[in-house]
């Protein structure tokens, strides 16, 4: 049974632990509040009191480091992709409770403008945008729920406009749509850490998210039906905003600065109709600074955890995968192989393009090379790969809608928009970059120094000797 049920009781953790910091009261919700969280991400989450003088407070990067992430999961960080494969295979239902902490205060005369400490954060960002909201909806046709992160933009007193790309929520929105019905949904901010990663899980759909954060935590999540609709919510969440996606409603969204750092262009998008927000006496809002760790780590390790398992189904011999930083966790896939035949890499490199449509650029490497060391994979690139040899080239593939390269020589139409049938379209490249089974001497050996594993530097250095008897400096 994990011990981090609440976000607060994890953000009490990390501060006993030196790992959450205060700022001064009265940090600007436009952009001052998005630059600190920046600085910090990585090296500590960060607790913005009374931002702009609102009474609720903000968190900020309290997911920002792999380690951190398994340390919430309660396991070795090298267990994390099994872990959480292992947790997504095996979901826990939902309890449903009467009674929630989410609901201790409830607004009926609210205006979203005003009510919740919304940051704005990029520089060419169109306002504010609730960027950490976990939009949950139910299946119009099963009744099964679906988890997402969306980005929200706050649009007037009741209407937030919200990016829905083609994945499960948009299926339900448009199911809904074509029975000319309403969408209830929610949006539930400040959950548990567990929770937040399970809501990013690859899984298919009418698998729900919630089940997922259970298993994850050992024990089934509580929830809490909404009050103004049939959606359920984790019961422990902070804030709650309860409304619908009317059909046909679009409104302009956008532009604002997404995970590839880059801004995405202002389009009408879904709306997201407030119908009321619920949260606990002192609620905690939680924000997600666009394109740095804590965005691009939630993004990531769920889509390690299914990639690595998708690899493994073909190629037994697939030991270890990353989706590095510097490919937003999402484009550059490094495959760690223990490689049996000259042609697998090949093969592995065509099933890692398959596993997700996102991953754009794929490099495979031995056993000797650590794929969550980028510098490691660029020597391995340097050394063991031959452009006419081992790389591989599909043209015209599906990619991210959000690679902005992929927009330059794309058709348009007369209005000079790409057809949504070509959004995304993308080339892929493979690189083989293992070394040969069989080679003469020690052509591929990696050098090592005997014994450097081994160095205690306690036991070695001393740290009192008198290095000025040795410069001789006057
Ligand atoms: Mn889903």
């Amino acid at each position: 049974m994990n011990k981090y049920k609440q976000l607060r009781s994890w953000l009490a953790h990390l501060a006993e632990t030196n790992r959450l910091v205060a700022t001064h009261e009265n940090v600007s919700l436009r952009h001052q509040l998005a630059a600190i969280a920046k600085k910090l991400d990585g090296k500590s989450a960060t607790l913005f009191p009374n931002p702009d003088g609102h009474h609720i407070p903000v968190v900020s990067g309290f997911m920002s480091s792999r380690s951190w992430i398994a340390e919430a999961m309660g396991i070795d960080e090298a267990k994390l992709l099994d872990e959480f494969r292992k947790a997504a295979d095996n979901p826990i239902a939902c309890k449903l409770v009467e009674n929630a902490p989410c609901q201790e205060v409830r607004h009926q005369d609210f205006d979203m403008r005003t009510l919740l400490p919304v940051p704005t954060h990029s520089e060419h960002d169109s306002g504010p945008y609730i960027t950490a909201g976990l939009v949950i909806a139910r299946n119009p046709k099963t009744g099964i729920q679906n988890v997402s992160i969306n980005r929200i933009q706050v649009n007037s007193k009741d209407h937030m406009a919200v990016l829905i790309l083609p994945r499960h929520l948009h299926a339900f929105q448009q199911a809904a749509e074509e029975l000319n019905q309403p969408l209830p949904v929610a949006v539930v901010i400040g959950v548990d850490p567990l929770t937040l990663l399970a809501s990013q899980a690859i899984a298919p759909i009418d698998f729900d998210e919630l089940e997922i954060a259970g298993a994850l935590h050992g024990e089934a999540l509580n929830v809490v039906r909404c009050i103004s609709n049939e959606v359920r919510v984790p019961a422990d969440a902070e804030i709650v905003i309860e409304g619908h996606i009317p059909p046909k409603l679009r409104e302009l969204e956008g532009p604002f600065g997404e995970y590839p750092k880059y801004y995405s262009s202002q389009e009408k998008r879904q709306v997201i109709v407030v119908d009321m927000v619920t949260h606990r006496k002192s609620p905690i809002f939680h924000t997600i600074v666009p394109a740095e760790l804590e965005h691009l780590l939630l993004g990531s390790i769920p889509r390690e955890a299914t990639i690595l398992s998708y690899l493994r189904r073909s190629f037994p011999g697939v030991l270890d995968v990353h989706l590095s930083l510097g490919g937003v966790g999402r484009y550059h896939l490094y495959v760690q192989i223990k490689k049996t035949h000259e042609g697998i890499p090949k093969n592995v490199i065509a099933g890692a393009f398959s596993s997700h449509y996102d991953v754009k650029h794929v490099v495979v490497v031995d056993e000797d090379v650590d794929v969550h060391d980028p510098s490691q994979v660029e020597w391995a690139i340097a050394t063991r790969f031959q452009a006419k040899r081992d790389l591989v080239m599909i043209e015209d593939a599906q990619g991210s809608v959000l690679d902005p390269s992929t927009t330059v020589s794309l058709p348009v139409d007369q209005n000079g928009v790409i057809p949504a049938r070509y959004q995304g379209m993308s080339s892929k490249l493979g690189f083989d970059a293992t070394k040969p089974l069989v080679y003469e001497g020690h052509v591929f050996t990696k050098i090592k120094i005997p014994g450097e594993d081994e160095v205690d530097l306690d036991v070695v250095l001393d740290r009192q000797f008198p290095i000025s008897s040795i410069l001789k400096l006057n």
